[in-house]
């Protein structure tokens, strides 16, 4: 039978880890010990209170049965308790809170309610891919705000043009930021909140990594700022706080007239997550939180040996203050392809090109901080002897 995809899979940006994916599984082939420093995917595994309420609740028939679409109260009341003593943010868990399978879920779906065929959403770059592709397959357009170190990895507001800015239907932006570990405050959270009000764009602040932080600091939510309720909501995800990306859980909060135009799309596709992850989610949200601060402890001393590591080797990297990713310039004379295949042809380790994030990535490579303290030692090591 002959078929065509449809033109939004034809639309879809080409893929460009190609060329590592195909060397690493030869490496693999030929019996090479590959440290993966490529995936954003949490090594360590789910604290154990979390799974023992899984165990639990996955016994009860009540969780058998289709969940509620927009979540289960529980589950919502948690998540606005916890972003009241979190963040100081009040939110109504009936109508500012949803319950999301995952929150790439929930960012995936959104375009699909906010925007129109040819309408123009703004979208970092380099990026979470899932931000453009979304918007494409919701026939809109991206309009790209460049992430560069001379702006802090920062969109520059203030260069988007009046007209493309008053086109604009929606803003993503999402710091901590992935990939480049780059942290936003105040200062420009109220600009947001400032050129979203003056524009009518409704933002997006994808928030995946604010329990991901080191030395003392803690991200702030978007919605702390005044005024950001009123334009935007929020992502969140327990993926990367409690090592549960596996487990598909996550919620969206904030603005209630997008959260309903969210799950407006939700309950035409999904039908909510299964109860007893949300109930091991209130597990997560509630029960003791020294599980987070362990796993602050172990990236924190990752990064340290890493950054320590490549500063030996004569690279400089900027050491994140929060993300388990460390955005590395590349040596002079290398494109990010060109080193991240060297890397991992001449010391067998997998990074991945920050040109595969959007075209001012190139030039950086990032490198995740999710095998152990002792692979990262080999895996510095490794690079110290090619000597750049
Ligand atoms: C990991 C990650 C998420 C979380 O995705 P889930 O679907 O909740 O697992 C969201 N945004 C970014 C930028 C991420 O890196």
């Amino acid at each position: 039978m002959a078929f065509e995809k449809a033109t939004r899979l034809k639309r879809l940006p080409p893929y460009l880890f190609q060329e590592i994916d195909r060397l690493k599984a030869e490496l693999l082939r030929n019996g090479v010990d590959v440290i993966n420093l490529g995936v954003g995917d949490p090594d360590l595994p789910t604290p154990r209170h979390i799974i023992e309420k899984l165990q639990q609740t996955a016994e009860d028939p009540v969780n058998h049965q289709y969940p509620s679409y927009s979540g289960m109260n529980d589950f919502k009341v948690s998540i606005a308790n916890w972003y009241q003593s979190r963040f100081g943010v009040e939110l109504n868990p009936a109508d500012e809170v949803l319950t999301l399978i995952g929150s790439k879920e929930g960012i995936a779906h959104l375009p699909l309610a906010l925007i129109n065929p040819g309408d123009l959403a703004l979208v970092p770059t380099p990026a979470y891919p899932v931000y453009n592709v979304a918007v494409l397959f919701a026939g809109g357009e991206s309009h790209f705000m460049p992430l560069v170190r001379e702006n802090h990895f920062l969109p520059d507001l203030q260069a988007i043009a009046p007209d493309v800015a008053r086109r604009a239907k929606l803003m993503f932006i999402n710091y901590p930021n992935n990939p480049t570990g780059a942290t936003a405050e105040r200062d420009f959270f109220r600009k947001v909140v400032d050129f979203a009000k003056q524009y009518d764009v409704i933002v997006c602040h994808d928030a995946a990594y604010t329990e991901m932080a080191f030395d003392g600091y803690r991200p702030m939510s978007f919605l702390e700022v005044p005024g950001a309720k009123e334009v935007g909501i929020e992502f969140h995800s327990l993926s990367k706080t409690y090592n549960m990306t596996g487990w598909r859980i996550g919620s969206a909060v904030g603005n209630a007239q997008v959260i309903d135009a969210l799950g407006q799309i939700k309950s035409n596709i999904d039908s909510g997550a299964f109860n007893a992850v949300q109930w091991a989610g209130i597990a997560a949200i509630e029960g003791d939180q020294s599980c987070v601060a362990e796993m602050q402890k172990t990236y924190q001393e990752r990064r340290d040996v890493l950054i320590a590591g490549l500063r030996r080797a004569g690279i400089e990297a900027q050491s994140p203050k929060a993300t388990f990713y460390v955005w590395c310039p590349v040596p002079a004379g290398y494109s990010s392809k060109e080193f991240s295949s060297l890397l991992l042809k001449e010391a067998g380790i997998v990074t991945t090109p920050g040109s595969g994030f959007g075209e001012p990535g190139e030039g950086y490579i990032r490198l995740a901080l999710t095998v152990s303290r002792e692979r990262i030692e080999e895996a510095v090591e490794r690079i110290r002897k090619l000597s750049f």
